[in-house]
């Protein structure tokens, strides 16, 4: 009988502590060069609207100085001291926001109110000295897709109402969102949850959390800003609520951490394997108490029956055959002991090798390796790794010229795919990680 005692694995509780948790602040620095994004309210009879006359003044004294010296419009290019007065008013609106708000920044999603509802999106574009503006048809919102298709569509693990529940709008950015994903990105939804919740005591839009259950995404921005109708981002031929600009931002985090995923989940499998074993090994210790007192009872006889004043020679044959019984049932126990010991040992191994892979980043290191990436297209995304990268993949999918204009070689990357080659390299590695270290 074996008498190496049993040791409950310990290397699991180590790797199971780690978890991700990033949140998208509300309070946002600004660069003076960020994209940016306004609602243009329309003039009341209290604060007419500027006759279009001063409008092009004023357009013209900001933006000339700040550099701009040609606006195209319908691949019209107009010299900005002309600034054709034929132009419609939503583009001049875009202009005068744009004059307003920041002539240096690379973009600007204005959404400029129409009388009868809904609003014309509008896209300023600058690079160097040219702004290009696109305008969109106007806007009304659809109707709410149905939960159920969203999370079918796109094989979500849940869309759930927290403290708060999900509006129409926001269903609608959340559809839009997720159909900016490109095909192999969009493996990354795969299982994920989206909450959403009350504001956030810190001030987070959005929150990602990633530990060894389920990989969850956060909606918590209460803002009237996020929540009006009427903002947009992305394309202004097919423009999404602003409030996508927080879901993306959190798919930024998604796609960073996707790749351990499948690290997470086979610890998840290790945990309720050991759970398996300790119940196994409960069964056996019981078994094994059995087989103890069976064999005193049996040495008892024995003693008995070769002590000369009890001794009872025609005991011994069946106490042979009990002896050779109780030889089998001792090898039966320790194969059983062998077993149970070596899937231990395994599963043990086995989750060392994924406690390092679940601290690996390789998507942010590969996107830190570009030169430009660091510290970031904006202002949050100054605050770490992290926050850099999922701006940038914000913008990648809201905003794509913004983040050429503001970091060329990262939008290079990602027009590449490096993010999907880094991605993937990430998750190929830890399947071999898997098949050799974990094939009990
Ligand atoms: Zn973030």
């Amino acid at each position: 009988m074996s008498r190496e005692l049993w040791r409950r694995p310990v290397a699991l509780a180590a790797a199971l502590l780690l978890s991700v948790s990033s949140g998208h602040a509300g309070e946002k620095p600004l660069l003076p060069s960020e994209p940016q994004s306004l609602l243009h309210v329309l003039p009341t009879p209290a604060k007419a609207e500027w006759p279009p006359d001063a409008q092009r003044t004023f357009i013209q004294n900001k933006l000339q100085p700040a550099g701009v010296h040609d606006v195209i419009f319908r691949g019209n290019c107009t010299p900005i001291e002309a600034l054709d007065p034929a132009l419609p008013p939503e583009v001049l609106a875009a202009l005068l926001d744009y004059a307003w708000l920041s002539p240096q920044s690379v973009s600007l999603h204005d959404a400029i109110a129409q009388p009868g509802g809904g609003f014309v999106p509008v896209l300023v574009t600058r690079a160097g000295g040219t702004l290009t503006v696109r305008v969109g048809a106007p806007t009304t919102w659809p109707k709410a897709p149905e939960r159920a298709a969203l999370v079918e569509r796109y094989r979500l693990g849940g869309l759930v109402d927290v403290d708060t529940t999900w509006s129409d709008l926001e269903l609608v950015a959340l559809d839009r969102a997720l159909a900016t994903m490109g095909p192999t990105e969009r493996a990354i939804l795969t299982g994920l949850t989206f909450l959403r919740d009350d504001s956030d005591p810190d001030g987070n839009w959005g929150v990602f959390h990633d530990d060894r259950t389920t990989p969850t995404a956060y909606l918590l921005d209460d803002s009237a800003w996020h929540a009006g109708a009427q903002g947009f981002d992305g394309d202004p031929d097919a423009p999404l609520p602003e409030v996508s600009t927080t879901l993306l931002h959190e798919l930024g985090h998604v796609f960073a951490a996707h790749p351990v995923r499948a690290a997470w989940d086979r610890l998840t499998v290790e945990r309720v394997l050991i759970d398996a074993l300790q119940a196994q090994h409960a069964a056996w210790l019981a078994d094994n108490k059995v087989y103890l007192a069976a064999v005193a009872d049996w040495r008892r006889r024995w003693d008995v029956s070769v002590a000369p004043a009890t001794r009872a020679p025609e005991a011994w044959p069946g106490l042979k055959e009990e002896s050779a019984a109780l030889t089998r049932a001792a090898a039966g126990l320790q194969a059983r002991a062998d077993v149970l010991n070596a899937l231990v040992q395994s599963s043990k191994a086995c989750q060392t090798a994924l406690g390092e892979q679940v601290l690996t980043h390789d998507v942010l290191d590969a996107y830190a390796a570009v030169p430009g990436a660091v510290p970031g297209p904006t202002g949050y995304a100054a605050t770490n790794l992290e926050e850099s990268f999922a701006e940038a993949f914000r913008l990648w999918h809201l905003d794509p010229d913004a983040l050429r204009a503001l970091t060329p070689k990262v939008a290079d990357w990602f027009a590449k795919g490096g993010h999907l080659a880094a991605h993937d390299a990430a998750a190929a590695r830890i399947a071999a990680v898997i098949t050799s270290h974990c094939a009990h």
